[in-house]
């Protein structure tokens, strides 16, 4: 097997993603490298779908053609938990200029106190009777959230921020600051009033490092989930440089807002995977019954990140169920169907794994605390695929900085490009 991802791969990938259209521009810049073609949802598609993918704001789904009908389909997430900018951004507070921020998604707000922050997402600008669509990306540190002084807190234990009150940005000490939207407009080129509309977030500028002493940890933001979009597009590369192509279609698909549900226009929820799914079968000359044939035998591997035991916090884990950063890749198995293993997916990718020649980790939440989801439950319900929920460990998910093991990457990456090759399963 070839394993082309390495964890310096994985933080260039990250630091050029800073938000979820950035992800999809990422992934499409190798994409297209790579020989595959983009192709548009409002167009009708060639007859000869070989390598294609299709983008539906910050999601994007790849695939590659097998020989045989079916689907094995790597699914994962574009977004990560950040603060993002409000409507009505440019405040005064105590003579100084602010933004206004709120969270997204479950952010560990602490975690985004006192860094230095960038700006990234997209705008929406008047172009003549229309409307463009420019991506932002600036990774300056314009904005920052100061904590409070310790001796300001009540009982010098620090305070966790309300997110309503205490995370607006400091913009610059000049109340009278034209603010950051006529800034963005300045650096867009286009007059303020030209700006429409916009979904913008910041990020910690700092670049993602390997650290440790042995230099075998990655110290990034947004594994969660830029870990799974680059280790399933690696596989999805790897694939396409083996002797034996595999028999089913080799499917990428990546959603955005998974940190907050899946429920959008492009969400895992929404019926972009199906639509792709079935406009492929279409385009083949299949019909209507073609489609739900080549559905009912083909397998969803839904990638998301996984927690690994925290050494200072290892009693938070189910003791019998402990995963190792470096362990290797990690099955998730939830009774309540917080995630969507069940025996037959498990079966399918504990053998991806056997042949992929890593081993696989099996993680249960601790049954008296609340386990949290991903697009796989989702997923298995909107479309009726056979889905197993898999991972890489990590620590300190959805923190501003998160923390895994370099020698994880290649090893998920890996187990992702032998799923591609499982074998229909009647
Ligand atoms: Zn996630």
């Amino acid at each position: 097997m070839v394993a082309s991802a390495s964890a310096a791969g994985l933080a260039s990938f990250i630091d050029a993603s800073p938000s979820p259209f950035h992800v999809c521009a990422t992934v499409a810049a190798e994409l297209l490298d790579a020989g595959f073609a983009e192709v548009a949802e409002t167009q009708a598609w060639p007859a000869e779908l070989g390598r294609c993918f299709v983008r539906r704001g910050g999601s994007i789904i790849a695939w590659s053609s097998g020989f045989g009908d079916t689907f094995r389909i790597v699914g994962g997430h574009t977004d990560s938990p950040n603060l993002r900018v409000k409507q009505h951004i440019d405040r005064v507070s105590a003579g100084l200029s602010t933004v206004a921020l709120e969270p997204y998604g479950g952010a560990w707000l602490n975690s985004w106190l006192d860094r230095d922050l960038g700006l990234s997402g997209r705008v929406s600008v008047l172009d003549g009777d229309g409307v463009a669509e420019r991506l932002v990306k600036i990774d300056e540190p314009i904005l920052r959230v100061p904590q409070l002084a310790i001796h300001l807190s009540e009982d010098r234990k620090g305070v966790t921020p309300d997110p309503q009150r205490h995370l607006d940005a400091l913009w610059s000490t000049d109340p009278d600051s034209p603010g950051l939207l006529a800034w963005l407009a300045q650096r867009l080129g286009v007059a303020d009033t030209d700006v429409l509309g916009w979904e913008l977030m910041t990020h910690d500028v700092e670049p993602s490092r390997i650290v440790g002493a042995e230099q075998d940890l990655l110290s990034a933001p947004r594994l969660d989930n830029q870990a799974t979009c680059y280790a399933g597009l690696r596989a999805l590369l790897d694939v396409g440089e083996t002797t034996r192509p595999p028999s089913a279609t080799q499917v990428l698909a990546l959603f955005d807002h998974e940190e907050v549900g899946s429920g959008s226009q492009r969400g895992a929820a929404s019926d972009f995977l199906a639509s792709v799914c079935e406009r492929i079968v279409l385009a083949r000359g299949g019909g209507r019954d073609d489609y739900l044939r080549v559905m009912a035998g083909s397998f969803c591997a839904s990638g998301d990140m996984a927690h690994a035991t925290h050494p200072n916090y290892a009693d938070r884990h189910e003791p019998g169920h402990q995963i190792r950063l470096g362990g290797g890749p990690v099955l998730k198995v939830n009774q309540n169907l917080r995630y969507a293993s069940d025996a037959t997916g498990a079966g399918v990718f504990e053998q991806a794994c056997r042949r992929a020649g890593v081993p696989l980790q099996r993680y249960v939440h601790r049954a008296d605390l609340p386990c949290g989801s991903t697009i796989g439950p989702i997923t298995a319900t909107r479309t009726g695929l056979v889905t197993v929920d898999v991972g890489a460990p990590q620590l300190a998910m959805h923190s501003a900085r998160e923390l895994m093991a370099v020698a994880d990457v290649p090893m998920y990456s890996a187990a992702l490009a032998a799923f591609y090759f499982s074998a229909d399963t009647p």
